[in-house]
């Protein structure tokens, strides 16, 4: 089996790396960076991040774990004491696959010249470059409203205790094939009216944005920010893709949400 290790780049997360890169060597796999079957990112959420936009055009060959070395994670679960317990797992356990749901995004431009596609593990979120963003949203290609305020977030189920928690959007079970559409600061007056709630959206309702005040907009993909100018639509959907974690240990998702937001056990 061929794996690579991904690094947050503190002394704690590389001196671990190099650990488990011994230990796995010792058990004959093989360090392939660039095609790797098991990513292993050390360090924390962002790591993870960093490493799923890395090997994004490998999705279906390749699964991630995450171990962390700050605080516990969403992505980066296993203790750094654990690692000797880790690299046993991978080699002698067939391991097992969950596979958790992307978001898709598509931007057009006016001159409809090209498109560029983004996957997004935890979220998009779409803010005018200049100003209140203003926006139509589309719903399943009828319209549905107007937005008027600093932004919005989609968000995958598993990016859905990221921002969109922060946003007052619901936690959503990552084996549901969703989207949510979540708001940043609404502007609703007499004039101006937004639905208010978040919207969660099932699979093949597509939620298409179209700029209404501005075409230049500053759109981050997780970790990533980027501003696109002349753009005439953003389009969302969950991905036909999946993201691969491997699974050595039960650790259910209510129980991560739990000991993350709620309470240590
Ligand atoms: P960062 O260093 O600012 O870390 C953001 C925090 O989000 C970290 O504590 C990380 O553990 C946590 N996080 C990341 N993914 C998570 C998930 N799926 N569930 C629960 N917590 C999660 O930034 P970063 O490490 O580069 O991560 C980028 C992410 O930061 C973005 O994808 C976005 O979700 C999040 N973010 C959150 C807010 C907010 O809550 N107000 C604002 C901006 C970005």
């Amino acid at each position: 089996m061929k794996f690579a290790i991904t690094s947050k780049g503190d002394q704690a997360s590389n001196s671990l790396a190099d650990t488990m890169r011994e230990y796995l060597l010792d058990f004959e796999f093989v360090s392939d960076e660039e095609e790797p079957d098991i990513v292993i990112s050390v360090g924390g959420d962002g790591t993870l991040l960093h490493a799923f936009h890395r090997y994004y055009k490998r999705l279906d060959k390749t699964a991630f774990v995450g171990v962390h070395t700050g605080h516990l994670g969403f992505y980066a679960d296993w203790l750094p004491n654990e690692v000797e317990k880790l690299v046993i797992a991978i080699a002698k356990t067939p391991f097992q696959v969950v596979e958790y749901p992307l978001l898709e995004v598509i931007i057009r431009y006016l001159d409809g010249s090209r498109e560029t596609q983004y996957l997004a593990l935890n979220e998009a979120t779409i803010k005018s470059s200049n100003g209140t963003l203003v926006i139509d949203v589309e719903i399943r290609g009828e319209y549905f409203e107007t937005f008027r305020g600093d932004g919005l977030c989609i968000s995958t189920p598993s990016g859905s205790t990221a921002y969109n928690k922060a946003l007052g959007g619901a936690i959503i079970h990552p084996s549901i094939e969703a989207i949510q559409v979540a708001e940043m600061a609404s502007i609703n007056n007499r004039v101006f009216r937004t639905v208010g709630s978040p919207l969660v959206l099932p699979k093949h309702h597509t939620c298409v944005l179209r700029s209404v005040n501005d075409t230049g907009l500053q759109l981050t993909i997780d970790h990533l920010t980027v501003v696109h100018e002349h753009v005439k639509s953003i389009q969302c959907r969950v991905a036909n893709q999946k993201v691969r974690f491997v699974r050595f240990r039960p650790f259910p998702f209510w129980n991560r949400v739990r000991d993350s937001f709620v309470a240590d056990k």
